[in-house]
């Protein structure tokens, strides 16, 4: 799960790492009290930031979300030396549709602003720990070349990007955050500033069951102080059951609204790009599906694991899901009959394509018990099926639909 870059400072705040003062919004008729609450203690400068679920707000552009064309304005994080220019950026960004190198062209509506403390940088560092599944360890990197995007850095100069394995068993040591804080050049007050702030980044990362904490940029003030600046905290779904407290920071307006509905159902959707709609039984199974139909030559348009249990209402409520987004030309349905038998599969694929006028070609796939029944159930049904035995022959089916 992802949060917003507000409450990952709320979060931060908790377990004492320095976060700069700030206030969300989500309404304008909010923005002067937020904004003397901040003078009253000792404020004068301001950030707006818009709050998304995605990174390159800095750079990104906002415009009219009536007209996607109007440019209102450069950038969805606005210093403002003044409250009188706090308000004019909050004016042009609420409720806007901004665009960064993350969003993708579609944009995201910004329905909360960040009104923040305006510090005076002196300097930028990146931050990020996350699991590296390879070694079974933590690792935190760090990089002078913070603020910027640090994706460009990794495939540029990785060399600038310093790496350190945090064993889970051990925790982090006070010589490892002694010796990031070399390599990123760090003296004196400064020096003793990271060693502590990096040792209560990682303690919030780890028990808040984080899978990122990234803080880009990380900034030294001009009073020396370190501070992180910007916020960025994923979360382990599995582990979500152990802390309330960030589950309900989930933001359904910043998922994807077939997902959601998908998981209103149980269902396991995540949506991709390509046009071919999988409908499959089993994490694996369907993994191997979508591998499949790009070895074929096509592009899958979902992962959907549809559970063991498959029956009717499964099914129809997989097509709805499926069909609700207009990418999709056609559907693969590859269903093991294990728990499920083939031919009660079968009798919910025809009534739920009868009540759902499906259009587009189905490709259907039934392997296991009652398959050679399941088939001739699809033959005899009047409906367009195109029945495949192996998987193979079912993705071929699919994409050579498609190119037709
Ligand atoms: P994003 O990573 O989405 O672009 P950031 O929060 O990192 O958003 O902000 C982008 C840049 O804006 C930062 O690198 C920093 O230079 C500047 N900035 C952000 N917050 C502040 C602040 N509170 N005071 C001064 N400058 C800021
Ligand atoms: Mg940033």
């Amino acid at each position: 799960m992802k949060i917003h870059e507000y409450q990952a400072k709320e979060i931060l705040k908790k377990y004492s790492v320095p976060v700069q003062d700030g206030i969300a919004i989500t309404n304008l008729s909010e923005l002067d009290n937020a904004i003397s609450v901040l003078q009253s203690r000792g404020i004068n400068q301001f950030v707006v930031k818009s709050q998304i679920h995605a990174g390159g707000r800095g750079k990104g552009k906002v415009y009219n979300p009536q007209n996607r064309e109007e440019l209102i304005l450069e950038g969805g994080v606005k210093f403002s030396p003044t409250p009188e220019k706090a308000k004019d950026y909050a004016e042009k960004i609420l409720n806007n549709l901004l665009v960064t190198h993350q969003t993708g062209p579609e944009g995201k509506i910004v329905k909360t602003l960040f009104i923040a403390e305006g510090l005076n940088i002196t300097k930028e560092f990146y931050i990020g720990i996350l699991l590296d599944r390879a070694v079974s360890k933590n690792v935190i990197m760090a990089s002078t070349e913070g603020g910027v995007e640090i994706e460009k850095v990794a495939a540029e100069t990785p060399e600038k990007i310093i790496k350190e394995w945090i064993d889970p068993a051990v925790g982090l040591q006070n010589y490892q955050a002694r010796k990031l804080a070399f390599a990123l050049g760090l003296e004196g007050e400064i020096f003793k500033n990271f060693v502590s702030f990096i040792q209560l980044l990682y303690r919030a990362y780890e028990e808040t069951d984080a899978s990122l904490l990234e803080i880009n940029p990380l900034v030294v003030t001009d009073q020396n102080k370190v501070i992180a600046l910007d916020a960025k905290m994923n979360f382990d779904d599995n582990a979500l059951f152990r802390h309330a407290d960030i589950n309900a920071f989930r933001d359904l307006n910043e998922e994807d609204p077939l997902e959601i509905e998908a998981s209103k159902y149980n269902l396991n959707y995540i949506k991709l790009d390509g046009n071919v709609g999988c409908m499959v039984n089993g994490a694996g199974l369907a993994m191997a599906t979508m591998d499949i139909i790009k070895l074929a030559g096509g592009e899958p348009a979902n992962f959907l694991d549809v559970g063991g249990g498959a029956n009717k209402d499964t099914v129809a409520n997989g097509f709805k899901i499926i069909l609700s987004d207009p990418n999709v030309k056609a559907i693969l349905i590859n269903i093991f009959g294990g728990i499920v038998r083939c031919d009660r599969v079968a009798q919910g694929v025809i009534e739920a394509t009868r009540e759902m006028e499906v259009k587009v070609p189905i490709v259907v796939r039934l392997e296991g018990t009652n398959a050679a029944e399941a088939g001739i159930l699809l033959q005899e049904s009047g409906l367009n099926f195109d029945v495949a035995r192996g998987l193979k022959e079912a993705a071929e089916k699919v994409t050579s639909v498609l190119s037709n």
